[in-house]
């Protein structure tokens, strides 16, 4: 029998899935209910949604967006037309932040929490406990920054966590907005990886909200389409230049601090830009995601649903 002879068999419906990340949705949605029971348990369940809201998208958060979209109308790294394809796809993705992954987050923390808290509370280092605030808050902030910093590095190593994290990877206009261009179930290994240094260290003491806004203001901050370093300050803190770095087709496995520079290079994963440095395309090579600026994509809404569909698909 030739080639040509042999029938055509479908592929089983289940072979066209990704069955690794039906897992990680399997496993965020066993946080949720953990958070969920809980909360509806302690009747706390709307207090804490209300906080989490709060935190993310504080005043100062909303005001860090506007004035750094101004500040990129005005000296933008790539210049480009306010309603370009990138910018309308990134505000879709804001508005599903705000509508849906916010409320997640928020349960993902407390879910953790409950989780790391419940069934290793072994973790929790005692001295700790009567370290002064001033010390505490700091390390244990510091310390979260490094749980992102592997959890995004797991997300660049582990093929089932890279196809979450692909789509965020997928912009090729950058731009403030690119801050919430994010799967969903993209935060579940940050969330449970950074609870473990807040259970450690802080397992009786609320941690200030105030700090987790800065924290996710410095973090909104670094795709913004501008081409500030920070001067010497970006030696520590990831800046709009260093980030893009990490978003250049070619080179993702360096810069994946979220806030600070050091686990970097302490990892020796660090390339700090220069002043006149050339700004460089952003993307994945090949579009493994579909994108926006592919001129046969879908209107934006329907995009956004092939967007966040994508990784469930088996990779032929
Ligand atoms: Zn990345
Ligand atoms: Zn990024």
């Amino acid at each position: 029998m030739s080639a040509s002879q042999i029938p055509y068999v479908p592929l089983a419906w289940w072979r066209r899935l990704s069955l690794p990340s039906f897992g990680l949705a399997a496993l965020t949605a066993g946080v949720l209910w953990v958070a969920v029971a809980g909360l509806l348990g302690q009747g706390r369940l709307e207090a804490v949604l209300s906080a989490g809201r709060a935190e993310l998208a504080a005043p100062l958060l909303v005001a860090l967006v506007v004035a750094t979209g101004i500040c990129e109308r005005i000296w933008p790294a790539e210049r480009r037309p306010v309603l370009a394809r990138g910018h309308v796809q990134d505000a879709c993705f804001l508005a599903l932040h705000a509508i849906v992954v916010i409320p997640l987050m928020t349960l993902l923390s407390f879910g953790a929490a409950a989780l790391i808290g419940g069934h290793a509370r072994w973790i929790e280092l005692r001295p700790a406990e009567h370290w002064p605030g001033w010390l505490l808050l700091p390390l244990t902030i510091v310390a979260m920054d490094g749980a992102n910093w592997l959890a995004h590095y797991a997300d660049h190593r582990l093929g089932a966590l890279w196809r979450f994290h692909a789509l965020h990877h997928s912009q090729e206009e950058l731009s403030v907005l690119t801050s919430f261009r994010a799967h969903p179930l993209m935060h579940t290994t940050g969330f449970l990886l950074a609870t473990i240094p807040v259970v450690a260290l802080m397992p009786a003491r609320p941690m200030a909200p105030v700090l987790i806004t800065v924290y996710v203001c410095i973090g909104t901050l670094q795709h913004a389409n501008l081409r500030w370093t920070f001067g010497p300050a970006g030696r520590v803190l990831v800046s709009p230049a260093y980030h893009r770095l990490h978003h250049a087709p070619d080179i993702q496995n360096v810069n994946l601090g979220v806030v600070l520079t050091i686990w970097d290079v302490l990892a020796g994963r660090a390339r700090f830009p220069a002043r006149g440095d050339a700004v460089g395309r952003t993307g994945l090579n090949g579009r493994p995601v579909p994108v926006e600026q592919d001129g046969a994509a879908a209107p934006a809404l329907l995009l956004l649903a092939e967007q966040l569909a994508e990784p469930f698909r088996a990779q032929s």
